[in-house]
């Protein structure tokens, strides 16, 4: 583990102040997102031959990423949910892109470019035509991260035909763009809003892949590991925050509390499993078959979803009252990991997990030497 981890762990308080100090505004953690790519970290998973130390794209696997994608997470999960994005959409065009549009992406990461992936469609979806030898856009993409500050966005659009492409467009800051549905309760300093695109027009070397990589699997699913990472630091950080409240209030050692505690470590190491079972999975996918990739990383993310939920009732329940006061970290902490726990179709996802390992074993990359 040779990242500046200790760099990272050391600003970790200093990404906390500031998401506590741009909650009321939901602004944008600016600093935090300066100081990160500084350290290195909005470049660490482009190949090395192009700046980068192919973390989670290279021979490196994910157990760098994951560590790197949790402490962020601990800092601050609406900049992990921002550092998140930007490292999927270079992992898909890595994947999916040619050698031409990566080697472009890592030019444009070097000069401070920052890149997100909007996939999600609302009642106008985003909608694409080829027209005068270019691509044309209509519609619009909702809860998408960093809508004022992404300037790379990876977004899916349909054609007539109903199949999907994934298209990278430039974003100048002409769009027009609103907050998400009058602003979000939690993750405020995520910049989550609505783009429209209409009238957008792009070159045909926009594209990214070829019809329908977006949902290919076991990428499609597999990619998740990284989003449960950065819950996995809000989890760890409320987890401590629960431990040293009780202390300091001299709480911490009646029976029931004890429980508590012991509850929320146990809930929060399960979460860390799941998500280096998922991370190592999604590392090795060419040696299993690809559903049983997507069923792992589906599971785990259900498994660390409900980590979450028992870790926001053990902190609520434990610290009582004073978890809803604004003044305490906790507050904003409990919103946050709430908001984030919101991943689509959570149903879907553990009946089809569930459906695949009626009828096999869960396998175990952590054996592998
Ligand atoms: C902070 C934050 C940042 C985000 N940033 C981005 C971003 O940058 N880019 C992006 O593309 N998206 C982003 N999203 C959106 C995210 O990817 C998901 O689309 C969103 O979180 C889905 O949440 P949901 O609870 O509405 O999911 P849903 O899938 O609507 O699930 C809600 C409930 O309905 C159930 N359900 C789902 N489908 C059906 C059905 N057909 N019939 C019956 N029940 C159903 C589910 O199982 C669940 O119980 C962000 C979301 C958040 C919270």
């Amino acid at each position: 583990m040779t990242f500046p981890f200790d760099a990272l762990s050391a600003c970790c308080a200093d990404l906390e102040a500031e998401a506590s100090a741009n909650d009321p505004q939901a602004a944008f953690p600016a600093e935090g997102i300066a100081r990160l790519r500084k350290l290195g970290v909005l470049s660490v998973t482009l190949p090395e031959t192009l700046g980068g130390r192919g973390s989670g794209t290279g021979h490196r696997g994910g157990m760098e990423l994951l560590q790197l994608l949790q402490l962020v997470g601990q800092g601050s999960l609406a900049l992990g949910r921002i550092v998140e994005g930007h490292i999927n959409a270079i992992r898909l065009i890595a994947c999916y892109g040619t050698a031409d549009q990566l080697a472009r992406a890592a030019m444009d990461v070097h000069d401070g470019a920052l890149f997100g992936v909007w996939v999600t469609d609302g009642a106008s979806p985003l909608r694409m035509e080829h027209s005068d030898g270019g691509i044309r856009l209509q519609g619009e993409k909702l809860f998408a991260s960093g809508v004022h500050h992404v300037t790379r966005a990876l977004v899916t659009a349909r054609t007539r035909a109903d199949t999907t492409y994934m298209l990278l467009v430039p974003l100048d800051g002409t769009r027009t763009v609103s907050p998400a549905f009058g602003g979000l309760a939690g993750m405020r300093g995520a910049g989550t809003g609505r783009c429209d695109f209409s009238a957008t027009r792009l070159p045909p070397d926009a594209m990214i892949g070829q019809e329908g990589d977006y949902l290919r699997q076991p990428e499609f699913s597999a990619g998740a590991w990284r989003g449960m990472a950065v819950a996995l630091g809000g989890i760890a950080r409320l987890t401590s925050l629960l431990r040293l409240q009780l202390v300091e209030r001299g709480r911490a050692e009646s029976p029931a509390q004890q429980a508590r505690i012991g509850r929320a470590l146990i809930a929060a190491e399960s979460a860390y499993l799941w998500t280096r079972k998922a991370a190592l999975t999604a590392a090795v996918q060419d040696r299993y078959d690809v559903d049983e990739v997507a069923a792992t990383v589906n599971l785990a993310r259900i498994a660390v979803e409900r980590a979450g939920l028992d870790v926001l009732e053990l902190v609520q329940r434990g610290l009582g009252l004073s978890a809803f006061t604004r003044a305490n970290v906790v507050e904003r902490l409990v919103r946050d990991l709430a908001t984030y726990l919101r991943q689509p179709a959570p149903d879907e996802t553990l009946c089809e997990a569930a459906a695949w390992f009626t009828h096999h074993d869960l396998p175990r990359p952590e054996d592998m030497s």
